[in-house]
């Protein structure tokens, strides 16, 4: 089974839909989405760790 959810890009609201029902712009597959807070989160720390672990 394929997952229908989709993401906008823009107003980060959810949808099952092509296209934003806030926006209208297009939405992406939640699961490659452009943007993701705890993947940059996840990196901020990791590059935190390394120059702490640097110095
Ligand atoms: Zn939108």
């Amino acid at each position: 089974m394929k997952y229908l959810l989709r993401v906008c890009g823009d107003c980060a609201r959810y949808s099952l839909s092509r296209e934003c029902p806030e926006c209208g712009k297009k939405t992406g597959y939640a699961h490659s989405a452009p943007f993701s807070l705890e993947d940059r989160y996840g990196a901020c720390r990791r590059k935190l760790k390394q120059e702490q672990g640097l110095i």
